[in-house]
């Protein structure tokens, strides 16, 4: 599998929400949680085990994990933010075709990929944005 870096926005945008949709039910959040009567500290979903115990993602300053607490504010963040903006990306990105095939057809006459007015132009950095493949 390519890294993040390597991919493309669509990439990206395909593989959050393929991510999205296998991992554990969001939202995540970094806490403590009484599981079974021990107090835990970690990452847990929302989501309910069917013990109706909040699912335990992975443990924070246990004895076997080391993961720290900033660390695991950064996953939990990044599970419920990355979906999210996987998907405003592909509806801007639709939003931007369906602007662009108003453009090229009858309806603005003389405008598309070849006209350079501020409106082709803006649409076209839009593009750019949408489509940059490897330059963040
Ligand atoms: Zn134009």
């Amino acid at each position: 599998m390519k890294r993040p870096s390597e991919m493309t926005r669509a990439e990206l945008v395909a593989e959050v929400l393929r991510l999205d949709g296998e991992a554990t039910d969001g939202p995540w959040f970094v806490g403590s949680d009484n599981q079974y009567g021990i107090n835990v500290s970690g990452i847990f979903s929302e989501h309910r085990n069917t013990d109706s115990v909040r699912t335990l993602i992975v443990e924070t300053g246990g004895e076997f994990c080391d993961l720290e607490e900033k660390d695991a504010d950064a996953i939990a963040f990044y599970r419920t933010a990355a979906p999210r903006l996987a998907r405003d990306n592909a509806m801007l990105r639709a939003r931007a075709d369906w602007l662009l095939a108003r453009i090229v057809t009858e309806e603005w006459p003389g405008h598309g990929d070849d006209c350079h007015c501020r409106t082709c132009k803006a649409i076209a950095a839009m593009f750019d944005v949408l489509e940059d493949a490897n330059n963040d």
